[in-house]
């Protein structure tokens, strides 16, 4: 599932293509519910010659800033990505100017193609992007501190934090030393500071390697040209229930915490008493 650092690195290798600047010339629409809250023609009609100003990201939003004033926000979710070539389960089609032509690839459909007015209709319900100067270590302090819930879903949920999923938060308590369901309002400072720097830690090193991806299914993960991202050997928790962890070699434990599969170290990420 695409997450900041995959969705990151398909905005920037759009704007390495040279997207930004062209104008949409044509839409095919393949999946018409991809695309809310329009009908597919009310939406081919709105975008149809415009130009693509800018191609941006928050959290694990891509936006799309039209010479219309009106913003595309697209959401991967599980299995969504743009290519510049042709492929199979491409619902969405926009030819552009200087013959150029993108792909919406999505095997598993649930990806969301949201045209707004203003973008802060989304926007205003995400917490700061992990990535920002506006997620701070005060913030995530006093954050975590006010609630009394399960570290992992709260580091998960976008209206605190975005950009974080499943990979980068077993990554980030994995680094930090921090179980997974250690009750927020338990945690010392100097974990707090520690959880803090190991998201920003792993999200960027994710970044740098273009993203990560697991198994070789078709749903996986890839980049604009179709490779799969490099990150996933440096992956130390996420998918390696059953392996040693790399810290102690202690076996790596698989769970679920708030729906979500979870793996951990148990020697590493003590439990404690609370
Ligand atoms: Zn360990």
């Amino acid at each position: 599932m695409p997450e900041l650092p995959e969705v990151e690195t398909i905005a920037s290798q759009l704007r390495g293509r040279g997207v930004e600047g062209k104008i949409i010339l044509s839409v095919k629409i393949n999946w018409a519910p991809t695309i809310e809250p329009y009908s597919a023609a009310q939406f081919s009609k709105a975008v149809k010659g415009t130009t693509i100003h800018e191609v941006s990201r928050v959290g694990k939003w891509m936006m799309f800033s039209l010479s219309s004033g009106q913003t595309l926000m697209v959401h991967l979710r599980m299995a969504g990505s743009f290519a510049m070539e042709k492929g199979s389960h491409d619902r969405i089609v926009m030819k552009l100017s200087d013959e150029l032509t993108l792909y919406y690839r999505d095997t598993r459909k649930f990806g969301r193609w949201k045209l707004v007015d203003d973008p802060q209709v989304i926007l205003s319900k995400l917490g700061p992007d992990a990535l920002t100067r506006q997620f701070t270590l005060k913030y995530f302090s006093a954050a975590m501190k006010k609630r009394h819930r399960m570290i992992k879903p709260l580091i998960l949920d976008q209206g605190i934090v975005a950009g974080l999923g499943n990979i980068y938060a077993d990554e980030a308590l994995w680094e930090s030393m921090i179980h997974p369901e250690r009750l927020s309002d338990t945690l010392t400072d100097a974990e707090l500071g520690n959880l803090f720097k190991a998201i920003k830690q792993v999200l960027k090193t994710g970044v740098k390697n273009r993203g990560t991806s697991l198994g070789d299914g078709k749903t996986n993960y890839r980049q604009v040209d179709g490779e799969s991202g490099d990150h996933r050997a440096q992956v130390k928790a996420y998918g390696r229930s059953g392996k040693p962890c790399k810290r102690c070699e202690s076996i790596l434990e698989k769970t679920v915490v708030a729906q979500r599969g979870t793996t951990f170290c148990s020697a590493c990420q003590p439990r404690l008493e609370q």
